[in-house]
């Protein structure tokens, strides 16, 4: 593909072409990321050509993807998802600008179709029979749905505690599901060993560069959506950083492109225990394993493997970390769908638990303008949502029993 110039290591730099490695740097075992040849995309790519693009899902964006053509995409609609400006939301964090990027209007209702979008248009152009993938369950979940009617076996490694809801759905888009009896991490280090015994595809996150050529995309976005001007904070919740070095690639490349005149600070968002990339952030050292332990699940992780990429991207923005309990977290969901008419899972609802936050302790002014990425639809964990809501009133179809319950809890 002419227009990849290198798969560079993040780590030592060392450049690789498209067919030196699947994965990691063959020098040092670091991240790789993807680079462009800009000058031949600025030509293809740019605000004159994008204004007029009808094409609404992440191949918009094709000329700056690692795919050579949409022939091969899967054929349902990944990305364009809404930006909302959230008024009534905003005004109650004291935030006079606030959007909300709603990525649980996605194919299988997460932020991860985005990049499994990308993967699997590789692993066809690749001739790849067989994907594999360990998630702590939306990464999955994607990745099933996006190959659900490819001619493709989908291997899939989730830690046994995976939501019913996200394992519902890989088991009816017809993935091969292995629970594993441990964490995320312990699926993770199993996959691994899988793909090189079986030579399957490994999607997983943080050792496949193209994942987060995907996740890009959102940025584009973004800055399409507010008429071409930047946001001057997102947060992001973050567990392997993948999402968070994704979004941050996004905004470079626009900058790097001449759409976009300036660039946004990030704000990584994570759960108390699992707060891994925050303390590498803080402290200046590398990323080291924490508990992991959080209600969600979607950010539940030990080791975080994109680490190093996304604390250059928090550092490289200007911006900050934040972490939130699971009880704010909780608190969240409500609050968010009350405010802005958006059901989030836990994760997503991570963003404004660490607006809150961030509010609280002077970081964000009135008058700036915060995305939150609400990262996965709320249904996708509706046992963690349960936890943060009241009950029904339960009653026989009476109108007696009806008026008194009216009257008891003063209703009318
Ligand atoms: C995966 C995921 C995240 C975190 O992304 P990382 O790349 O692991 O940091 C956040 N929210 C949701 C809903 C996710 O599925
Ligand atoms: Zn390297």
């Amino acid at each position: 593909m002419k227009k990849i110039k290198t798969l560079q290591c993040i780590r030592c730099g060392k450049d690789h072409k498209l067919n030196d490695t699947k994965y990691n740097c063959t020098a040092c075992g670091g991240n790789l990321q993807v680079l462009y040849d800009y000058n031949l995309i600025k030509k293809r790519l740019n605000y004159d050509v994008l204004k007029d693009n009808r094409e609404h899902s992440i191949w918009r964006y094709l000329d700056i993807l690692p795919v050579a053509s949409i022939k091969n995409v899967p054929p349902v609609q990944v990305g364009w998802t809404p930006l909302y400006k959230a008024e009534k939301l905003g005004a109650e964090a004291g935030v006079n600008n606030l959007y909300i990027k709603d990525d649980g209007r996605n194919p299988s209702a997460s932020f991860k179709d985005r990049a499994s979008a990308v993967v699997t248009a590789r692993a066809l152009e690749m001739k790849e029979k067989v994907i594999c993938c360990a998630s702590t369950g939306n990464a999955a979940s994607s990745l099933a749905c996006l190959t659900g009617s490819l001619d493709m076996k989908t291997m899939i490694f989730v830690p046994e505690t995976a939501p019913a809801a996200k394992v519902a759905q890989l088991l009816v888009f017809g993935a091969t599901v292995i629970m594993v009896k441990g964490t995320y991490d312990d699926a993770f280090e199993l996959c691994l060993k899988a793909s090189a015994e079986y030579g399957w595809y490994n999607r997983s996150t943080g050792i496949n560069p193209f994942t987060r050529e995907g996740k890009k995309t959102c940025s584009f976005e973004i800055c399409e959506q507010m008429n071409w001007e930047t946001p001057d904070k997102v947060f992001v919740s973050v567990g392997d950083g993948n999402i968070i070095s994704g979004i941050w690639k996004g905004f470079v490349e626009f900058h790097r492109l001449g759409i976009i005149e300036r660039l946004p600070q990030l704000v990584a968002v994570q759960a108390e225990r699992s707060d891994s990339i925050k303390r590498a952030f803080e402290s200046g050292t590398d990323v080291q394993p924490v508990s992991g332990v959080t209600v969600a699940d979607s950010i539940s992780v030990s080791l975080p493997r994109d680490g190093m990429a996304a604390v250059m991207a928090i550092r490289d923005s200007g911006g900050f970390a934040v972490s939130v309990t699971d009880a704010e977290i909780l608190a969240a969901i409500p609050r968010i769908a009350r405010g802005s008419n958006v059901f989030a899972e836990p994760a997503g609802a991570a963003t404004y638990a660490g607006l809150l936050k961030a509010v609280k302790e002077g970081k964000v002014k009135d008058n700036e303008s915060v995305v939150l990425l609400i990262s996965g639809n709320g249904l996708k964990d509706i046992q963690s949502a349960m936890k943060s809501v009241g009950k029904p009133f339960v009653i026989k179809p009476d109108m007696a029993e009806l008026k008194k319950l009216v009257a008891d809890n003063a209703l009318a």
